[in-house]
């Protein structure tokens, strides 16, 4: 017993300083709320799940939809209380919601606020806790750069070294390409790659922390390169990561159809580390409505691609993205997408209720004509075709053996995923964090499988 007091004591008095990150969106906003508790655990913080009990307290916005925002803003405005009670905790609001010209207007709105970051970038805070101004910072860049390694990298917390098996590594940040209704280039400014360098450090360090599967992120991912010197690919990324010995999956997300080459499918096609699944958003089955939305092709040349897709690839998933309501969207119209989304069969369909985004030009030039009952009923259409096809894709499974990564045990079950990135459960009493084990599955269902290793 007296073992067990000391070592609370020591727990208490190691644990020190805590931290807590609420992260919203994207997955581009995981992986930096990631490397923020990277940098916050090299400062000595250790993370909490309680906000109330925590020193420094991060919230990761999103703004890409309405209720995005507005869950925000109310966490926002709920922290206000726990600043009052508690001047010394430390507020970061960092993400979409401050974006590239919002920081002074979010000032302006929540001076309990300490520290106001950009998307994707934790320098203010760690400046803010280091006691530095910016311009004592340029004197002191190294011990900054220590701390998050070097500008862009990305690094696993502590914490999470050895246990984290999946990881998101951005290589592209912001977006040049304008759509209608999209805030992203004004919040996270035009499109910015990684030199492969940089991104092959980080895939390295990220594996030798553990990592086995790692997920390049970018807006539009298969654009990468194209505005560094020497206009490095997409696809030859991919087979410099290949090379990478303790990684056993690579994936990447999103492509935009434009840039979907054939120099690109023979690198999924030929690298067996690159695993078989496209994030391939079509927004819209409808020409005209695609043509306000700022698109760039029509459902003809979307359709063409995923054909040659799945003629290319025996075994393959595609996800896709679908916007509901956008302005003028006639009941004809909707029809069209629901058309598109039959003839496409996705693994999966992220759909979403049009919202207003300020600043774009769906939100300055077209009226929300679309009431939002009209909205949620077309969303629940396209939701449950989508669980049909689903359902469907999934029941082939039945029967076969795939090979599966698993990731975590959760309430007694093995979480993993196919080569397709369909999530699979499994009951095993051995360990199998980060092994890839050929599992027989037993039970599909639209969302999930479980399966006997
Ligand atoms: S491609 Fe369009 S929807 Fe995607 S981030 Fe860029 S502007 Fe937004």
């Amino acid at each position: 017993m007296p073992n067990r007091i000391v070592l609370v004591l020591f727990t208490v008095i190691i644990a020190g300083v805590k931290y807590h990150i609420w992260t919203e969106g994207c997955q581009m906003n995981a992986a930096d709320s990631l490397r923020v508790a990277a940098a916050l655990e090299k400062l000595g913080y250790s993370a909490s799940l309680r906000a109330e009990e925590s020193d420094v307290v991060v919230l990761n916005t999103c703004v890409v939809r309405q209720s995005a925002e507005d869950k925000a803003i109310g966490r926002l405005t709920s922290l206000k209380a726990l600043k009052m009670k508690n001047p010394n905790l430390v507020l970061n609001l960092m993400g979409c919601l401050v974006g590239i010209r919002g920081a002074a207007e979010m000032k302006e709105r929540y001076p309990y606020v300490d520290v106001f970051s950009q998307p994707s970038d934790p320098h203010p805070l760690i400046d803010f806790l280091s006691g530095l101004t910016r311009q004592q910072v340029l004197d002191r860049e190294r011990q900054i750069e220590d701390i998050l390694d070097a500008d862009f990298a990305y690094t696993l917390p502590d914490s999470r070294k050895g246990r984290m098996v999946s990881a998101l590594l951005p290589v592209v940040f912001g977006c040049s390409h304008a759509c209608a209704y999209c805030v992203i280039p004004l919040r996270r400014g035009q499109e910015i790659s990684r030199p492969p360098q940089e991104v092959l450090a980080d895939a390295r360090s990220l594996a030798a922390q553990g990592v086995k599967e790692i997920t390049l992120l970018g807006q539009i991912i298969d654009r990468y390169g194209l505005d560094l010197p020497g206009t490095p690919s997409l696809s030859s990324l991919l087979r410099d990561l290949n090379r990478i010995d303790s990684l056993e999956r690579i994936r990447f997300l999103t492509s935009h159809p434009n840039w979907m080459s054939e120099e690109l499918l023979d690198a999924v096609d030929e690298l067996p580390k690159v695993m078989p699944h496209f994030e391939l958003p079509i927004q819209a089955g409808d020409d005209a409505v695609l043509r306000n939305m700022r698109r760039g092709y029509s459902v003809e040349q979307f359709l063409r691609i995923v054909e040659k897709i799945r003629a290319r690839f025996s075994t393959v998933s595609i996800a896709t993205d679908l916007i509901v309501g956008f302005p003028g969207e006639s009941e004809a119209q909707f029809e069209h997408s629901v058309e598109a989304l039959k003839a496409l069969r996705p693994d999966m369909t992220h759909v979403a209720r049009y919202s207003p985004r300020p600043g774009t030009l769906s939100a300055r030039t077209m009226a929300d004509d679309v009431p939002d009952e009209e909205k949620m009923r077309r969303f629940r259409v396209i939701e449950d075709l989508q669980e049909r096809i689903t359902s469907e894709i999934n029941q082939a499974y039945l029967g076969t053996k795939v090979p599966v990564l698993f990731e975590e045990k959760n309430k007694g079950r093995w979480r993993g995923r196919t080569s397709t990135n369909k999530l699979v459960f499994a009951e095993s009493a051995q360990d199998l964090r980060g092994q890839v084990r050929d599992a027989a599955i037993t039970w599909t269902g639209p969302w999930s499988m479980i399966a006997v290793v």
